[in-house]
Formats: C-alpha cells, sequence, structure tokens
C-alpha cells in the first residue's frame, strides 16, 4: 500500500480516460472543473483512481442517457485539505436510502448489474488516506459525492 506524492488533477484525467467509452455511449458529457493552485495529495493512486471509478460508474449509470457529471476541485477554507466533488444530473437517490448507500451490498440495481460494493469499498478506502466521503441528493435532480483528501506533508 503505497502512498505517494501526487496531482489529483493527473488521477482524474487518467481516470476520465478509463470511462470515456462509457459516457460516449450514450449523451454524457464529462466536465471538469479544477480549482487553482491545488497542493499535491498524499494517497496510493490505484486505490484513489478505484474510488473515482467507481463514482463515475454510478454516476453514468444514474444519467442513464442524457446529462452531465462534473468533477470539480478544491481546497476546504476550514480545514485545508483537497475537495473532489463528483456531481451528476442523474435520477438521484431517495431519503430513505441515503443512509444505506455506503452499507456494503446495498444496492437498487437489478439482479446481476450491482454489486452495492462500490461505495462501501470507496469508504473504506478513503478512510484509510484520513479523509471523508459524504452525499447530497435531491431525488430526480442528481446526486453530488464528494471526497476530502489529506495535502502532503511539507519537505516530503
Ligand atoms: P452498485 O453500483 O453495485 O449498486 P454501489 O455501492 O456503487 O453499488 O452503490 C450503491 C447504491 O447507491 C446504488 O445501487 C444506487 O442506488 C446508489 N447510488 C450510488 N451512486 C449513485 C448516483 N450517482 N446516483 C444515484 N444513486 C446512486
Ligand atoms: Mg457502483
Amino acid at each position: 500500500p503505497q502512498k505517494e506524492n501526487l496531482d489529483i488533477h493527473d488521477i482524474i484525467e487518467d481516470v476520465i480516460g478509463f470511462v470515456r467509452h462509457h459516457s460516449n455511449l450514450e449523451n454524457i458529457d464529462i466536465n471538469t472543473d479544477f480549482g487553482p493552485r491545488l497542493p499535491l495529495a498524499r494517497i496510493d493512486e490505484k486505490k484513489i483512481k478505484q474510488v473515482l471509478i467507481n463514482l463515475l460508474m454510478n454516476a453514468i449509470h444514474a444519467v442513464e442517457r442524457e446529462g452531465t457529471i462534473t468533477i470539480a476541485t478544491g481546497i476546504n477554507a476550514a480545514t485545508g485539505r483537497i475537495t473532489v466533488e463528483v456531481s451528476d444530473t442523474g435520477h438521484g437517490i431517495a431519503k430513505e436510502n441515503l443512509s444505506r448507500i455506503f452499507d456494503p451490498f446495498f444496492t437498487t440495481k437489478p439482479t446481476g448489474e450491482g454489486t452495492g460494493l462500490g461505495l462501501s469499498v470507496s469508504y473504506g478506502i478513503i478512510k484509510g488516506h484520513g479523509g471523508n466521503i459524504s452525499v447530497k441528493s435531491e431525488p430526480g435532480q442528481g446526486a453530488a459525492f464528494t471526497l476530502t483528501l489529506p495535502v502532503s506533508p511539507p519537505n516530503s
């Protein structure tokens, strides 16, 4: 489990490349809104890519045919941490499911289409980085997942 000091924007560009084929099959735009002057993140590249791919594939699934996915980055003013928000214009999450989506095996997808493991694994990875993952959703309008990640310590 190697943590390195990496540019989160490079990681995001790579991950968009992995999922582009899936969004191109439908009318789904993937946009970026990168904040200026972000410090390097202290992360395990493969694991953070796994988290971002999970979030993007969920977003593509939720949008279905036509819509927009936006990946925005910035710095949390209070904590100084890097924030990555993956938002979509998909079907959103029902209020009664919001507290369950990070549970292992919770899925609303038909049998055989979803394992319900993506978000629980992602939660574990982000916690293992000392970060956080949270969700907001307006049913019928979309969902937004926000990650916070620690920055590289000075002189590293
Ligand atoms: P799976 O994708 O296999 O269902 P996940 O753990 O990735 O498992 O997601 C769990 C559930 O959370 C999904 O079945 C879906 O109900 C909900 N969900 C996750 N991401 C989104 C999203 N972007 N929009 C709407 N619902 C979502
Ligand atoms: Mg999933």
